[in-house]
């Protein structure tokens, strides 16, 4: 492993945060810090934890003795000073005298011995952390280390490869449990550069952040080059592949679908995320498939997101789509089905204090195909799949040399179940529409761009679909969403986009479509080649989105909402304007025509009826030339309505938020252009 650490890059740091009333300690400690963040196989998404002992002054002038320590769910790769609470060691360090403590006492004892009232909360590990007599401590998960303690015999391994260079500590629950132990290990040999914990981690120390760092580097490296010398076995055979599969775009809305929970009356799914590489297939074709799919995670921090155990799904095979689907919901039933059975075995020896959480798997392996990570958002579900890829390489590693053997099902479920790491989630996201996957046409700017907004204000993961390769970008950096160049009247490039949705996020639950164009003239001598590419993008188009979202929605069977942005056009007609309005009343009726035959599905399909918008320059032009036409200012025409005020697009995209909320709403127009009777619906 590299050592990454560089005297001018330190000193640089603790320039720039003295500057900022940082003291050196704290500022070495952020330095280093974010050199173990960084590196993957090290921690991963807020794993591991560090410390710093230093003094600080208070209020009154009086100097303290304090454990900075990360605090906890804190990621280190982007960790700042404030990332590390200040708790007084004194006090914190008392408590080592008790032979047990409750949770709820830890965490009292840590935050009324916060120097910060307002600080997070400290790390599960403070106590650890705080009886070491050394300055500086590291704590990682490292992947080398855990592919040596992680076998049959993994404590006997880590004693021949780091003798007595490391304590080694017997796997505990982490919290005060883990502190005491690790103390009485450390006790006996207080020369030590560090302690092993069997199946969970590593811990070093030093007397300035330098040395702490550089322990843990060459330990670590230590434990890489043993595994290189380790590996003799042979990798066991893939079986043979099946040629052809069915694609990943299809098969994901199947899964997610499947994966849906009842909550108030709607059904609301997983987001994906989907991974692949040689070596996830390779894994996934070889025995130790059944060793990943029956013996837990590779170190107790994985759980919470990946929960103890994977689910695996049959091969799915080209031409064999129901089969498929059969055999997932076999899979599925038998997860939920153990699931349960674990908890309840487990929670009936506790004497049955905790509430079981959801039954479902946050990730699924595909064999010959790869593996999803699910989770309640995009990122939860990336972290998912980034911790299920690492668990496939360290069991990898651990059967090329040996045999797996993680943490027992008891501990899981302590670990599972633990409210300290439940807490590192968070209080769950409360917006509308969290969850939900909305593909939006025309989204780089306009009413398509102002509905990107307001969607993704309401807790969607908003997809925007643009022809214009540089405002959809734009909008998705701001909305911080996702965005795909796609020509909507042409078939294919729909397909692609919507194919691309699928694999990146599941499935897809809102489609707003949008994009249009107004062409103008008179009907009887207007040129049919621009009469038909009116219709191609303000009729056909919205056919083709349309279509490629119920084909989708078909697929998960948890229903479906489709919005079109249909047009005052489509109502009532304006002179001159047929080439806009006649593919405009088509889209309405279209609109109807999906209400009509996918009712029964769950899928939903309404329109807005807006009017006077102002979009863009060209729409702009054509504003002013109407008010002018009219011999009346821009302002007077913008809000030439019965409320006499001018309609935004913002208006007409919370217009949208507020259909695709209407779950008992279907075949409707609804108007948002400030009151205009000609142009109402009778
Ligand atoms: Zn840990």
């Amino acid at each position: 492993m590299k050592n990454r650490w560089s005297d001018r890059d330190a000193k640089s740091c603790v320039d720039e945060y003295i500057s900022r009333t940082v003291n050196e300690d704290l500022a070495l400690r952020v330095y280093s810090s974010r050199l173990l963040g960084s590196e993957p196989e090290l921690v991963l998404h807020g794993g591991g934890n560090t410390s710093v002992k230093t003094r600080i002054f208070d209020i009154v002038g009086k100097e303290t003795e304090v454990l900075c320590v990360k605090g906890s769910g804190y990621d280190l790769k982007v960790i700042e000073p404030a990332g590390f609470p200040a708790v007084r060691l004194r006090p914190i360090r008392e408590v080592f005298t008790l032979e047990s403590m409750t949770d709820e006492e830890l965490i009292n004892v840590q935050r009324t011995n916060l120097f910060d009232a307002s600080a997070p909360n400290p790390s599960v590990e403070t106590l650890l952390h705080a009886f070491l007599p050394y300055k500086f401590v590291d704590h990682t998960h490292a992947n080398a280390v855990l592919t040596l303690t992680d076998q049959k015999n993994g404590a006997q391994i880590c004693r021949d490869v780091f003798g007595d260079t490391l304590g080694l500590v017997p796997y505990v629950m982490p919290g005060f449990a883990l502190a005491k132990k690790a103390q009485e290990v450390f006790e006996q040999n207080k020369a030590v550069e560090g302690l092993l914990v069997l199946k969970h981690g590593i811990f070093t120390f030093g007397e300035n952040a330098k040395e702490s760092y550089d322990r843990m580097i060459n330990l670590v490296t230590k434990a890489e080059l043993e595994i290189i010398k380790r590996q003799n076995k042979r990798n066991s055979f893939p079986k043979k592949t099946p040629k052809s599969l069915i694609s990943v775009s299809k098969l994901a809305p199947i899964l997610r679908g499947m994966l849906a929970l009842e909550q108030g009356g709607v059904k609301q799914s997983f987001v994906m995320d989907f991974r692949t590489s040689a070596k996830i297939r390779n894994f996934l074709e070889s025995k130790e498939l059944r060793v990943y799919g029956k013996k837990g995670t590779i170190t107790p921090d994985h759980i919470i997101r990946t929960k103890a155990f994977p689910m695996v799904v049959p091969t799915p095979e080209k031409g064999k789509l129901e089969k498929f689907r059969k055999g997932c919901k076999k899979a599925l039933d038998k997860y939920v089905y153990e699931y349960h059975a674990y908890f309840e075995r487990n929670n009936g020896y506790r004497k049955g204090v905790k509430t079981e959480l959801d039954p479902f798997p946050r990730v699924i392996l595909i064999p010959s195909v790869g593996l999803f990570g699910l989770g309640e958002d995009a990122f939860a579900a990336s972290v998912a799949s980034d911790l299920a890829e690492t668990n496939i390489k360290v069991i990898s590693d651990v059967e090329a040399m040996g045999t797996f053997e993680g943490i027992s099902e008891a501990d899981i479920f302590d670990v599972e179940y633990w409210a300290l790491e439940q807490a590192k989630l968070g209080p769950p996201s409360q917006k509308p529409l969290n969850q939900k996957i909305v593909a939006i046409t025309g989204g780089g700017s306009g009413i398509g761009a102002a509905t990107a907004r307001v969607f993704s204000d309401a807790g969607a993961i908003v997809v925007v679909l643009d022809l214009n390769e540089t405002s959809a970008p734009m909008v998705a950096e701001e909305i911080n969403g996702f965005s795909l160049i796609c020509d909507v009247t042409k078939v294919k490039s729909v397909a692609g986009a919507f194919g691309k949705i699928c694999k990146k996020f599941g499935g897809l639950d809102i489609l707003v479509s949008n994009a249009g164009a107004a062409w103008q003239g008179r009907i009887g001598e207007v040129d049919d080649t621009l009469l038909r590419q009116s219709f191609d993008l303000n009729f056909f188009a919205h056919q083709s989105v349309a279509q490629a979202a119920v084909r989708i929605f078909l697929d998960q069977k948890i229903g479906g909402c489709l919005l079109f942005n249909a047009s005052k056009q489509a109502v009532n007609p304006g002179r001159n304007f047929g080439p806009y309005g006649l593919p405009k009343a088509a889209t309405m009726f279209l609109m109807r025509q999906y209400a009509l035959d996918y009712g029964e599905e769950g899928i939903r399909s309404n329109a807005i009826n807006a009017d006077r918008i102002r979009t863009g320059i060209l729409n702009n032009d054509l504003i002013t030339s109407r008010a002018k036409a009219r011999g009346i200012s821009k302002k007077e025409y913008m809000s030439g309505n019965l409320l006499r005020c001018e309609v935004k697009a913002e208006d007409v995209a919370k217009g949208f938020l507020h259909l695709a909320l209407a779950e008992k709403t279907t075949g409707a127009v609804l108007t948002v252009d400030g009151g205009n009777i000609p142009a109402a619906l009778r």
